[in-house]
């Protein structure tokens, strides 16, 4: 990375409309990362000015989640900083002055045009087939027109007046030079008929103002991004570097929306299914970051060691859950047991399971023993209820399983030759079955697959011997004998 201003300062700008989308979470992250990286600030604003947006609680709830992820930040509403206020409902005065300034210096005007207007112009363009924009019709009022219409109390917004047929270059660090004709632009509005400041307007005098040296921010700015130069020029300031982070795209190659199949793309949903929230910083930045080698693993300050925008890629990412959820299960396979177990537990408090009547140390080895199954940890109540119920309910596939031609005597036999074994563990279990499996030559699948579905209902699970040494040899037997009976013989 290069940069003209001497130190780093970048900035997360979420508005507060809900939950906090993964390519939100990848924008904070890699601006965080870049900060951590450079010895530079990471500043959170809050940009709450489309007031028909803002939801209440949404600023605390995304104060949570960020901090779920770990991620921090040395300024913001929060916090503090000497750039402050870091919400732009707070600056409302400020961006009336730029405004106002623009406005003097006829780098701005007054537009009157009322929706209707606006709708009918766009209705004409279309049926022109031109591309729907702004026609610039109020460029032309007379300052005597302008005092009359605002004298009669109608409502106006200011525009941003572009300079005419003229070129404009974005250089974008990840994607390089891009450039637009003035011409294909929008005069755009920087202050509404409510006299709240557009994105547009906020975003640049707060960028200023608080003296943000990257822009890092998602490929969908791109188009707005040579009207934010112009309106730097025109505010007399060198713009930042500008950065847009690549598309984020479902399984399908779309743009990942607010919902891709059965999952929502929200942060909250993921920390709610029990996706660790280093498991899922470490996927988010290989969503358009691309580190060297095949690593695949990365914890946060290795993050911060390797990171860099020359190694961000323009193409689209994809966002595969599946991929996620493994890289999870690795993630909660090298937790130590404690937090395992008491991360566990939580998802256990929020079901119908009932663990009371449990002793601990038993349902801690329950625990353990699903610990390589899940991929996250709501996969917990329903994987534990072979465990708990006296009555194994079967699954389809498993009572096919029992269905089989003999399979009632093997498992009766079983049963037997385990009644009279005076050591019981996993070993002795697989040692009987073995050699009942024998007698009856019965082997592999045959003879293991209709064991667990007897004792489980399920056909997949945890290892068979730390099923057995979580159920003891009385539940085996039981469960065994009762799976006979269900069978055909
Ligand atoms: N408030 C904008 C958003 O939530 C931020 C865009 C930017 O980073 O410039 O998308």
């Amino acid at each position: 990375m290069t940069s003209n201003k001497k130190s780093c300062r970048v900035r997360f700008a979420p508005s507060p409309t809900g939950f906090l989308h993964l390519g939100g979470l990848r924008t904070a992250l890699f601006n965080v990362l870049l900060a951590r990286k450079y010895h530079g600030q990471a500043i959170l604003r809050i940009e709450d000015t489309d007031r028909e947006r803002t939801v209440a609680g949404a600023e605390e709830q995304l104060q949570a989640v960020l901090e779920w992820a770990g991620l921090s930040f040395d300024e913001s509403p929060w916090i503090g900083g000497d750039y402050g206020p870091y919400r732009q409902s707070d600056r409302l005065d400020i961006y009336q002055e730029y405004g106002q300034q623009l406005l003097d210096n006829n780098l701005a005007y007054r537009c009157f045009c009322t929706p209707e207007d606006l709708e009918q112009m766009r209705a004409h363009q279309i049926a022109r087939k031109e591309d729907p924009r702004y026609d610039g019709r109020c460029r032309q009022l007379s300052s005597n027109q302008i005092q009359t219409y605002m004298d009669q109390g109608r409502s106006y917004v200011i525009r941003h007046k572009l300079p005419e047929q003229q070129t404009v270059t974005v250089d974008d660090v990840i994607r390089g030079k891009i450039t637009f004709n003035t011409d294909t632009l929008d005069d755009q509005v920087l202050i509404k008929s409510d006299g709240f400041p557009t994105y547009h307007l906020a975003h640049v005098v707060d960028d200023h103002l608080m003296q943000i040296s990257h822009v890092l921010r998602g490929e969908e700015w791109i188009s707005s991004a040579p009207k934010h130069i112009l309106l730097f020029e025109a505010l007399g300031w060198e713009p930042p570097s500008y950065a847009h982070l690549p598309l984020i795209l479902d399984t399908n190659r779309h743009k990942l929306s607010k919902r891709s199949g059965d999952m929502s793309a929200f942060v909250e949903e993921f920390r709610e299914q029990g996706v660790l929230p280093q498991a899922l910083i470490n996927y988010i930045a290989l969503l358009g970051w691309h580190p060297e080698g095949d690593q695949e693993i990365f914890n946060f300050d290795d993050l911060v060691e390797l990171f860099d925008l020359d190694r961000v890629g323009k193409a689209g990412a994809v966002f595969d859950v599946t991929k996620l959820f493994h890289l999870n299960s690795v993630y909660i396979r090298n937790l130590p047991d404690g937090q395992y177990i008491s991360h566990s537990r939580k998802y256990l408090s929020n079901t119908e399971i009932s663990m009371e009547a449990i002793p601990e140390d038993k349902v801690n080895s329950m625990l353990l023993m699903l610990r390589d199954k899940i991929t996250r940890f709501s996969d917990i109540p329903d994987m534990l209820i072979p465990y708990l119920h006296d009555d194994v309910e079967f699954e389809a596939e498993a009572a096919e399983m029992l269905a089989v031609p003999g399979t009632g005597e093997l498992l009766m036999k079983i049963s037997i030759v385990l009644i009279d074994t005076a050591e019981f563990d996993g070993d002795v279990f697989k040692g009987v079955v073995n050699s009942v499996g024998k007698q009856l030559s019965r082997k592999g699948r045959d003879l293991w697959m209709p064991v667990r579905a007897a004792l489980t209902g399920r056909i997949h699970g945890p290892e068979l011997h730390r099923i057995v040494d979580v159920l003891g040899k009385n539940t085996c037997v039981k469960r065994l004998q009762a799976a006979a009976a269900e069978t055909n013989r």
